[in-house]
């Protein structure tokens, strides 16, 4: 079932906090190009990007506005928040840059998406020398952290078709197969359930499991691998993403020892979400219990992503990143030891903040399963 569409209010306020985001950055406003921003702030996404320039423009004491080829505006006016912004189009042979350079300050201070093309941030340059451009990731990092209500229970319904497509994998057969295998029957159950873009089915069986990298191959399956399923796209325009390794047969002592301690850290890193805590104490609370049983050079990574409209985004659970937990932020918890040439496991579920704690948007168990 497809959900009712964001209102043309929700975009509108959605601009407007960009623009107060920006403003506390010391930034005139927010320029954005087609990509994950304009879905997020119009739930415009141009069939192609193209070298003809779209770009909003969010900017205080200015209604937002958005250049774009005359061809594409039936689709704009057409998009959900098509209405929050004052459209302007330019033709073939005229000078979008020029069109575009007045809707801007002269001496302006802009957060631009990470995705402009060089091409048309160059001729901005050149068009209004005098303004200046900052990477919006950089600078507004935090523009698409916090969920409203609504997105949660996008990402909530993604997280069910992912753990529904779990319990239907964990049926098929691995050993004998490839990993490529495998990874199509899991790109299917997705699609099956609902996501409309799959953008990673990791299998990574025995030693390619131990490589947190390793997509899938041509590797075939055998009895006694550890495989580590890791998956995840859209539903709705919002992601999913979640990771369970099993083990093809009885699996060693070893084996779960480690898949344990692995279990113990993410059920660490979600016990210590509340609202208040920096994002570094969430990767310290699940790397402390990996470091403290012995395997802290075996977990190379992370402990987590922020998920919205992309499938990876800020805010990130790691060293260092002192920006505080709101409630309203999702993100992932996924510790794993990887012990090169031999086995990997780790342990994914996206997990939102709210008043309170945290809340598992991914609700399969999390014991060892045995598949054949
Ligand atoms: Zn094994
Ligand atoms: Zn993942
Ligand atoms: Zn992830």
């Amino acid at each position: 079932m497809t959900r009712a569409a964001f209102t043309t209010q929700d975009f509108a306020r959605r601009i407007e906090r960009a623009v107060e985001q920006a403003q506390a950055a010391g930034l005139d406003g927010v320029l954005v190009t087609p990509g994950p921003d304009l879905v997020y702030f119009t739930g415009y996404q141009p069939t192609a990007i193209t070298e003809r320039i779209t770009l909003l423009v969010a900017q205080r004491g200015h209604d937002p506005a958005m250049i774009l080829p005359i061809l594409e505006r039936p689709d704009a006016e057409a998009a959900p928040g098509g209405a929050a912004v004052t459209l302007t189009d330019w033709t073939d042979g005229d000078d979008p840059y020029a069109a575009t350079a007045e809707l801007l300050e002269p001496e302006g201070r802009y957060a631009i998406s990470d995705s402009a093309w060089a091409m048309h941030v160059l001729a901005l340059q050149a068009a209004l020398p005098g303004a200046h451009y900052v990477s919006m990731t950089s600078t507004l990092p935090m523009l698409r952290a916090v969920k409203t209500a609504e997105e949660i229970e996008r990402l909530a319904a993604a997280g069910a078709a992912a753990d529904a497509s779990l319990e239907e994998i964990v049926q098929v057969r691995f050993a004998g197969r490839t990993e490529n295998e495998v990874a199509a029957d899991l790109n299917a159950l997705l699609r099956k359930h609902g996501h409309s873009q799959v953008d990673f089915t990791v299998v990574g069986s025995g030693p390619n499991g131990a490589n947190p990298h390793h997509e899938a191959g041509e590797r075939t399956i055998e009895q006694g691998d550890m495989v580590v399923l890791d998956f995840g796209g859209l539903k709705d325009g919002y992601g999913s993403d979640t990771t369970r390794s099993v083990h093809v047969g009885e699996p060693t002592a070893e084996e779960r020892e480690v898949y344990e301690i692995v279990k113990r850290a993410q059920q660490a890193g979600f016990d210590a979400v509340r609202p208040g805590i920096a994002c570094q104490e969430i990767d310290r609370a699940a790397r402390t219990v990996i470091a403290d049983a012995g395997y802290g050079e075996y977990f190379i990574h992370r402990v987590g992503h922020g998920i919205g409209v992309t499938t990876h985004e800020p805010p990130y659970m790691i060293e260092g990143e002192e920006r505080l937990i709101e409630p309203g932020m999702c993100f992932s918890i996924e510790p794993g030891i990887y012990l090169p040439q031999r086995f990997g496991v780790r342990i994914e579920d996206i997990v939102v903040a709210t008043e309170d704690g945290g809340r598992r948007l991914n609700n399969t168990h999390r014991e060892l399963r045995i598949v054949t």
